[in-house]
């Protein structure tokens, strides 16, 4: 069954551009919603209007056949009888709770035996086993995120809101659990809405995504497409990497993995640890572009291609090159006119084994 949710508000803080957002989405029991956009651009606000945390001056929320905020018509449903379960960035865990405390806070309608039972299916979901009566604080940063989790959806809710789920992390236990939390996004079949500035957290957790840029949504669609097919300069920019494209790890070794796009073999920094099925994502600043001709350089990667259309960013160009996938490459309009670069022109694209980024895909 499709879930619609429908988010069309206006909030404005004093003194500042309101925030007007307006998306319409119909959710799949498992879809994983992303609100991507770079900081400060009103995706807080708008996860926090869903959550009923927040109350937009404007507009309307709508979950499935039920309308959460109609300020018009004066509704205005609160949090807890919206049957939602929503993380903060900062997890926002009770510290003076133990770790099954703050599981059980919102579980006060069940009985004390159905209680301790979900709240001990959640230990077990989430692997806490062993930490029921630790405090908050006596947790790793992994940990504290899988309690903050767990507190989330032990209620059995209908939508699921992440705010930066994974920000609060250091990088290599950001990259851990990002595989992770896919995993149990997918096991617990909750639509989600999932606030990220971070592309690949975006690639790797989402079905959808909306770009949001100063509280407006500028495009949605499927990850892949968007970052890869960028509508507008404004998206461009925002998302920042322009090539993404599906390929599998052929070989691995030492840190180097050989990646099969269609029929090209690229060289790229990575491993096979999380599968050989990958999004391969190639920032376009990171490709060089020669004339057919001249010299070797250091990149490990040189692919021949022709020229496929040219589109001007100002003071730069974005040249997208057919070398067997869609490559796209963003250089200076003196290196555009010093190259003589036209559509049709054969070309070398060149770029860093280093500056290819392998996105495990499910
Ligand atoms: P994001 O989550 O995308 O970083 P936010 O929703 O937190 O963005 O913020 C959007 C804008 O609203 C920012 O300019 C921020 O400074 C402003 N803002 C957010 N919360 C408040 C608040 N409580 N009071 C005043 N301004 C706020
Ligand atoms: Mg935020």
């Amino acid at each position: 069954m499709a879930a619609e949710i429908t988010i069309d508000i206006t909030k404005t803080y004093p003194g500042r551009a309101p925030i007007r957002t307006r998306i319409a989405y119909a959710l799949d029991a498992s879809t994983v919603l992303i609100l991507f956009g770079p900081s400060g651009s009103g995706k807080t606000t708008i996860l926090r209007s869903v959550a009923g945390l927040e109350w937009p001056e404007q507009g309307r929320i709508q979950f499935i056949s039920r309308t959460w905020l109609d300020v018009a018509a004066g509704i205005r449903v609160p949090p807890q009888e919206r049957q939602i379960g929503y993380m903060a960035q900062d997890y926002a865990l009770f510290p003076h709770y133990t770790v099954a405390g703050n599981i059980a806070y919102g579980l006060h309608e069940l009985s004390p035996a159905e209680r301790a039972k979900r709240v001990d299916d959640m230990i077990e979901l989430f692997q806490l086993r062993g930490c029921e009566q630790a405090k908050p604080r006596e947790l790793s940063g992994g940990q504290q995120q899988r309690v903050a989790l767990a507190r989330a959806v032990a209620p059995r809710p209908q939508l699921l809101l992440l705010d930066e789920p994974l920000s609060a992390l250091d990088a290599p236990t950001r990259l851990r659990l990002r595989n992770e939390l896919r995993g149990l996004l997918k096991q617990l079949a909750l639509p989600s809405l999932i606030v990220t500035h971070d592309w690949e957290e975006a690639l790797t957790l989402g079905d959808r995504i909306a770009v949001i840029v100063d509280g407006n949504v500028l495009q949605t669609g499927l990850p892949q497409e968007v970052f890869s097919r960028p509508m507008n300069a404004d998206v461009a920019r925002v998302v920042g990497v322009e090539t993404v494209v599906q390929g599998r790890i052929i070989k691995a070794v030492e840190g180097l993995a050989t990646v099969e796009v269609g029929p090209i073999a690229l060289t790229a920094v990575g491993t096979a640890e999380d599968g050989p099925d990958v999004f391969v994502c190639i920032r376009a600043e990171d490709v060089t572009v020669e004339r057919v001709g001249s010299g070797e350089t250091s990149a490990r990667n040189h692919l021949a291609g022709t020229v496929s259309a040219i589109h001007s960013l100002g003071a730069m160009a974005k040249v997208s090159i057919d070398c067997g996938f869609e490559l796209t490459a963003v250089i200076t309009r003196s290196a555009l006119a010093d190259l003589r670069l036209a559509v049709g022109a054969p070309v070398k694209a060149a770029f860093k084994a280093g500056s290819v980024h392998l996105i495990p895909r499910r």
